[in-house]
């Protein structure tokens, strides 16, 4: 199988009848991710796929495994999260099977099923509502915005 980085998508001329398991190694910066809460964290990511092929389906299940970096709820450092984001989807050609809102049409204009938009999702549903720096980070002072971790301020004693 081959895949296209630069739109998460994968040529159905290379995906052979039966089932196909294949790992292949993105360059996450190729890719499109469009995810404003994430920063990407690790150059290279994993993503493990299981295709099956039928006649008129296509059935892919897998996972990405790569690390992103997010922002700590308390002070705002940056803090890296490994994420393994499990996707599930079905493509199809048969018209009838469109109806349902789990099956996506595989695209003609260029002949590829496209994973970007599970990933995606799949990413942002993995990701830490919220992420810390460490548990005893004691965040920024909400009356002066000093990183409490770094440094002290008179407004530490109050109440
Ligand atoms: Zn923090
Ligand atoms: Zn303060």
């Amino acid at each position: 199988m081959r895949i296209f980085e630069e739109t998460l998508s994968i040529p159905i001329n290379s995906i052979p009848r039966g089932t196909t398991r294949e790992t292949f190694t993105l360059e996450m910066k190729n890719v499109p991710w469009g995810i404003p809460e994430a920063e990407l964290s690790s150059e290279e990511g994993y993503l493990d796929l299981d295709i099956v092929r039928t006649e008129y389906e296509i059935i892919v299940r897998g996972f990405l495994e790569a690390d992103f970096s997010v922002q700590c709820a308390r002070c705002l450092a940056p803090v890296t999260v490994p994420v393994t984001a499990e996707i599930e989807r079905m493509y199809s050609w048969n018209p009838d099977m469109l109806s349902d809102p789990e099956v996506e049409q595989v695209s003609h204009n260029d002949g590829t099923v496209c994973i970007l938009d599970p990933v995606r999702e799949a990413i942002i549903l993995s990701l830490p509502a919220m992420p810390l720096c460490t548990e005893q980070c004691r965040g920024l002072c909400p009356r002066c915005g000093i990183n409490r971790n770094i440094e002290n301020c008179e407004h530490d004693f109050e109440a």
